[in-house]
């Protein structure tokens, strides 16, 4: 099934970010599929927004402070919610940090306020009601009948690059872990893998999943344990952002994206050849990784900025063709319908007005027959 939901569409320009993401990604994607005629085919049907996936589940918990403070630092989020010592201006900085609104000079960077029709500070919420949307999309996928391993495509979410104290690389907090960690915390989910497919290393991912095997008995969590059952895969551009000099010279030691994930592969520009068969042994690894067992849940971090039309520029060191990137997809979709391991797909990053091909072309061959 596929969860979309127009109230979660991220309109950059409506808070004076200007960024190249089209907030039309998602509705082009269903506007293709509807027009290919293969929205009625499992598994992608129905087509569900966060409120009927809620009354599906059974109306569960929304995603809340505690999950939010179960992986991040609890002074940074008490800053999100405005009660740190700057109040609201805690808040703002903050997303001026996660979305680099300004530059090493004190000077506005892709930041036009005089262009905003919704304050800033607003944004924060949309941001949770995304981590939601991935937890739904967990949910939904864990939920579904025993024939068939689940599958749940989100159109939103992705925000690999969040760390455990501050936000980075457009991500302010990590959807991505906080549902994990949630998913564990209701022992709905105790073992689970993150395929992280984005062109950019999934460096905040691997360093929270790094401080919570390190930190989590110290942070009192109830259960530290938890957190050694998450593995990550990422497989990346092998420089640019967050592995550029300038990035890591900054990066102090022990931090992303220093840390390195359970199964890093590093594709270097011009490599694309070797990008499949890569991916296909990091799968293997990963298996290693989990003691060959296997996972109650995958959840794929399905970036479309490999795509050669991606409009980042820092993401133009790696070029898939659209082929390539619907092979990259249906490597990892048969792959774990082989295992029978139900999936929740986030779409992270991607830019420009193509972003919505590499997912829509990839959702379209999922058509019965
Ligand atoms: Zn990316």
């Amino acid at each position: 099934m596929i969860l979309y939901d127009p109230d979660l569409t991220m309109t950059h320009t409506d808070y004076g970010i200007m960024l190249p993401i089209s907030p039309a990604r998602a509705s082009r994607i269903i506007d293709f599929l509807g027009r290919a005629g293969v929205l009625d085919a499992l598994p992608l049907k129905p087509v569900l927004n966060c409120r009927e996936a809620r009354g599906l589940l059974g109306n569960p918990t929304c995603i809340n402070r505690e999950d939010l403070e179960r992986v991040h630092q609890k002074e940074f989020i008490a800053t999100l919610y405005q009660e740190g010592p700057e109040g609201s201006q805690g808040l703002l900085k903050a997303l001026f940090n996660a979305y680099e609104l300004m530059d090493s000079q004190g000077r506005p960077n892709r930041y036009e306020p005089d262009l905003a029709v919704k304050p800033l500070i607003e944004l924060f919420h949309l941001i949770v009601a995304q981590v939601e949307g991935t937890y739904l999309a967990c949910r939904l996928a864990l939920d579904q009948g025993r024939s068939e391993p689940g599958f749940c495509y989100y159109l939103g979410g992705g925000m690999h690059h969040a760390r455990y104290d501050q936000g980075a690389g457009f991500c302010l907090i990590n959807d991505i872990i906080i549902a994990a960690r949630k998913l564990q915390a209701e022992n709905r989910a105790r073992r689970i893998w993150i395929v992280d497919l984005d062109a950019h290393k999934g460096c905040g991912t691997a360093e929270l999943v790094h401080f919570s095997r390190m930190r989590g008995e110290l942070r009192g969590d109830k259960d530290p344990a938890a957190a050694l059952d998450i593995c990550n895969l990422s497989i990346h551009m092998a420089k640019g952002w967050p592995l550029d000099d300038e990035t890591l010279q900054v990066a102090p030691p022990g931090r992303a994206p220093w840390i390195q994930g359970d199964v890093e592969i590093s594709i270097e520009a011009g490599a694309e050849d070797t990008y499949m068969p890569e991916l296909q042994q990091g799968l293997g690894l990963l298996e290693k990784c989990s003691e060959t067992l296997r996972p109650d849940l995958v959840i794929v971090v399905d970036g479309s900025d490999p795509y050669e039309h991606d409009g980042l520029p820092s993401s133009n060191l790696l070029k898939l063709s659209l082929d390539r990137c619907i092979e990259r997809d249906r490597l990892v979709y048969q792959y774990l319908r082989k295992q029978q391991v139900p999936s929740a797909w986030i779409m992270a990053g991607g830019y420009g007005e193509r972003a919505w091909e590499p997912t829509g072309y990839f959702l379209q061959t999922l058509q019965v027959g």
